[in-house]
């Protein structure tokens, strides 16, 4: 396995690394999901992920979006694209497919990054197929629960297995050992909701998440980095 890919949870979850964030492909009977799209290079690094871990044939299907920011939404156009997979991403967040975020208060500044970043990496419009409120399920990987945690954006949210037990937290909050943290002020849409949104989720029974900022420790380690901040 190569350094920007692993595969992770029996062979059923694949992790691609790119350019400081990282997203998620998940394999069922039926094919490949994706849990958001990545940033700079991550298509390629799809392709390759994908050839690595033996999937290239599986069909692509849909791809789930945990927050519109850039760096998790930068290929999804390209990717629903080429592979004719379906986008299901959180209502709370609907400007941002569109292109027209709506930043106040001290992330403005980040609002004015990801304008230029749009202009810039040459962001691509969509509009999600299925738009997402706290509590859907969506009939994927036997199964995942929608979970709103809101904060970092307004529709941030997650996405829980009940059989696995594993949550894919989005940007709840960055694991890198003792550098963990919570999102920057100024990422946030409100870092207040953030605290209640950390109760939320480890009030579900788990045993692992999965961050999309994070090293490549595992899922279980991710979760003790996360209970610290609750
Ligand atoms: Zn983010």
């Amino acid at each position: 396995m190569n350094i920007t890919s692993s595969v992770l949870h029996d062979g059923k979850v694949l992790q691609v690394r790119s350019f400081g964030v990282c997203f998620y492909v998940l394999k069922d009977i039926k094919g490949l999901y994706l849990v958001d799209g990545g940033f700079v290079g991550g298509m390629s690094r799809l392709k390759s992920a994908l050839e690595i871990a033996g999937w290239s044939n599986e069909p692509i299907l849909g791809v789930m979006l945990t927050h519109g920011h850039l760096d998790h939404v930068l290929n999804v156009a390209a990717i629903a694209n080429s592979y004719g997979a379906w986008i299901a991403a959180p209502r709370g967040d609907q400007k941002f497919y569109d292109g027209q975020p709506i930043y106040s208060g001290i992330s403005r500044v980040t609002g004015l990054f990801e304008a230029l970043g749009r202009h810039v990496l040459g962001f691509r419009k969509f509009i999600p197929d299925r738009l997402l409120e706290d509590g859907d399920i969506l009939d994927v990987w036997s199964g995942l629960k929608v979970v709103s945690l809101p904060g970092h954006t307004a529709g941030h949210c997650g996405f829980y297995c009940e059989r696995t037990k594993l949550l894919f937290c989005g940007d709840l909050f960055a694991s890198f050992g003792k550098f963990s943290h919570l999102p920057p002020h100024f990422f946030n849409y409100d870092s207040e909701q953030i605290v209640s949104s950390i109760e939320k989720a480890l009030a579900l029974e788990l045993s692992g998440v999965f961050p999309n900022h994070c090293d490549k420790s595992t899922s279980t380690l991710h979760l003790e980095r996360l209970k610290q901040f609750e």
